[in-house]
């Protein structure tokens, strides 16, 4: 049953394949039954043609002031992606990309991640079922690099308690609310004495308070091993940004696509909902991307919006198609095409 209530959502359409899996997230999102105002608004390439900067203003006041949007993906490119935006007080900051402008400046702090494999998609682990934290507010990515003459290039890397205790106390709670046994730091404390050893101290601290929950830490090299080989030991798992932003394409991976895994990033005030994956330039317009990252990270945003009856059925719905086996489009060793595979998880609703 959905709840008699209309939500405001902000739409960003965004980059690349982006339109199109949003498009055909919206469409399964309304087979529910839930009902919406979608106020669709521009951010990435469509918004640097329309209003000349990649993340207008307006933008920010819409979310800002629905305080929930399904976004799609943003294109980053390489070595030429950093933005300014003027602040209230007539000041302006620079972020090293547009997602990392976007989740700075609508002060997210979480960026969650679950990936699970499902059947009836190929997956060397079928029992894959792993939630990444990712702390996106600081860390390498906060963009501090300088160059030190022609041939020398730093960059800062920041960890303060603040953010880090307030990753690991969501982590904890989101594992306990969702019945979820164990909590794993990830971090490089053997090398990066103080950054990741302040981060990784965060997380002792805060486990001190979930004594009914299993803590404990994983350097993130031997991760990726345990990633690959046992990925049956790790539950949640609280990582800072620059690690999280790798191990999310790598469990992706190994879940059997990038197209498979979705995204929620958290803030007190503002959440948006977003695939994990980038805007895939290599096969945008071509109809042929796989939606279900997006349309899982839609049941999320029902979730968040009271709507878990329509959650769960937007995901139940999601997993017998990709089971069933027939509509799965090329990522997943399929032939079909997007629309196909969003007529039959609408179907399946
Ligand atoms: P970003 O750095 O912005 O996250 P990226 O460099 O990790 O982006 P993606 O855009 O995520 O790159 O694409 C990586 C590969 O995965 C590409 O070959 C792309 O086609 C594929 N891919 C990503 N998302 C999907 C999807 N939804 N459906 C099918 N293939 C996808």
């Amino acid at each position: 049953m959905a709840t008699d209530r209309t939500h405001p959502v902000v739409v960003i359409p965004g980059d690349g394949i982006g339109p199109e899996i949003t498009e055909a997230t919206i469409r399964v999102l309304e087979a529910t039954g839930v009902t919406y105002t979608w106020r669709e608004t521009l951010a990435g390439e469509a918004a640097r043609v329309r209003h000349g900067h990649p993340l207008p203003e307006e933008t920010l006041t819409a979310i800002r002031n629905v305080g929930v949007a399904l976004k799609g993906p943003l294109l980053a490119p390489k070595q030429t992606g950093r933005i300014t935006i003027r602040q209230a007080d007539g000041s302006e900051v620079t972020y090293p990309s547009v997602n990392n402008a976007l989740r700075r400046e609508l002060e997210v702090f979480a960026n969650v991640r679950p990936v699970k494999s499902f059947a009836g998609v190929r997956s060397p682990f079928p029992r894959l079922d792993v939630v990444i934290m990712r702390e996106v507010t600081e860390d390498t990515y906060i963009g501090w690099e300088e160059m030190k003459g022609p041939d020398e290039a730093w960059a800062i890397k920041r960890i303060t308690r603040r953010a880090s205790e307030r990753i690991f106390r969501y982590a904890f709670a989101y594992a306990r609310r969702n019945g979820r046994a164990k909590v794993t730091a990830g971090h490089k404390a053997n090398v990066l004495n103080l950054t990741d050893g302040l981060f990784l101290q965060c997380g002792r601290d805060v486990a001190a308070a979930y004594p009914d929950m299993i803590f404990d830490d994983c350097m993130v090299d031997a991760l990726c091993l345990r990633l690959v080989t046992q990925p049956e030991l790790v539950d949640v798992l609280v990582l800072p940004n620059q690690y999280g932003d790798i191990l999310s394409d790598l469990c992706g991976g190994i879940a059997g696509s990038l197209g498979l895994a979705p995204g929620a990033n958290v803030g007190d005030a503002v959440s948006f909902f977003e695939a994990s994956h980038g805007a895939a330039p290599d096969i945008a317009g071509r109809g042929i991307a796989n939606p279900i990252a997006l349309i899982l990270s839609g049941a999320m945003l029902l979730d968040h919006l009271g709507e878990m009856n329509a959650a769960a059925r937007v995901r139940a719905a999601a997993a017998s198609v990709l089971q069933e086996g027939r509509w799965l489009t090329p990522d997943l060793g399929g032939v079909a095409n997007t629309a196909e595979l969003t007529r039959a998880v609408v179907g399946a609703l």
